[in-house]
């Protein structure tokens, strides 16, 4: 089994064949055991600071807010229970005393794996809704089916589903060195795996080579996936790599980078460690902390667990 990194491991039943059965959902709404994750402003509705958890209610007290057409995805089973979404954008319902509503980013790292993945479902697809409500086709305003997983026009009857938007990162390997980039838009020393989305008629070893050396001037050869990770802000699917650097001297795209540099193995294994304890300082050069993949790749790498 691959590695499981934060917003991917759903344990859910998705159950996408039975979306489409208006008589089945409509039983799930009805039974009392169902439950419903709120999210408002596309935060879910959480319990408890000290040690948070998603804040799953039961369907009850939701029925008038899904009366008035509120956005309602079916996100799927697990132990034969339902777990529905719900956009409470504008409800009436008051969360719990003890309720609060967290940044998703936030939260992640502080609840279980799973629900983490279930919430990045959720995001995700409340999001897309949000933004999707008009047929990309005619303009004409949408209609949602299949439980919350596609919009229908109902003027030129065409379909359109969630999208998932496919983003290679990738840290490039030269001998006992990696390469590694200073965003423009973040200040500080915090250094990470180039990256960039794929773009239509590419696979994904041609993004890898184009967006390193776009960046960095680097030419790449081989190319090797390592892991994959669903990156909810909004719908993004990060695809991990490592890369065999072919050329060492660095052009950066000032548009792109403010900096990239070659790290030596040990530097990189130092880096990963103070990521992993919080332990970083602005004065130093830094990686992501272990909730993105960046992070697991250098790791990986510098520990010696991946090669080319
Ligand atoms: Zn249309």
């Amino acid at each position: 089994m691959e590695d499981i990194y934060c917003f991917a491991g759903n344990p859910l039943d998705r159950a996408s064949e039975r979306r489409d059965d208006r008589a089945w959902i409509a039983a799930l709404l009805a039974d009392s055991d169902t439950r419903i994750l709120p999210l408002r402003d596309l935060k879910p509705f959480t319990r408890s600071k000290s040690a948070p958890a998603l804040d799953w209610q039961p369907v009850a007290q939701w029925r008038d807010h899904i009366g008035t057409g509120a956005q309602l995805i079916f996100l799927g089973l697990r132990e034969g229970r339902a777990h529905f979404a719900i956009d409470a954008t504008g409800a009436k319902v008051a969360p719990d005393v003890d309720t609060e509503l967290i940044d998703v980013r936030a939260l992640a790292p502080a609840i279980a794996t799973g629900e983490a993945a279930i919430l990045a479902e959720a995001r995700s697809i409340l999001d897309w809704h949000a933004r999707h409500r008009f047929c990309a086709q005619c303009g004409s305003p949408t209609n949602v089916a299949s439980a919350g997983w596609v919009r229908r026009c109902p003027d030129c009857k065409a379909s359109h589903f969630p999208r998932t938007d496919p983003v290679v990162i990738m840290l490039a390997i030269r001998g006992e060195r990696a390469l590694l980039g200073r965003n423009q838009r973040r200040a500080g020393s915090r250094f990470s795996c180039l990256a960039g989305f794929v773009e239509p008629g590419e696979t994904l070893e041609e993004a890898v080579r184009r967006e390193v050396r776009e960046e960095s001037g680097i030419r790449c050869g081989r190319v090797r996936y390592l892991a994959g990770q669903p990156w909810p802000f909004p719908s993004s699917l990060m695809l991990g790599f490592l890369a065999e650097a072919l050329t060492e001297e660095i052009t950066v795209d000032p548009e792109e980078l403010a900096e990239a540099r070659w790290f030596s193995r040990d530097e990189i294994r130092e880096m990963v460690a103070r990521a992993a304890a919080g332990s970083d300082d602005a004065a130093r050069a830094s990686l992501p902390a272990p909730i993105a993949i960046a992070h697991h790749i250098c790791r990986r790498w510098s520990s010696g667990q991946d090669s080319l």
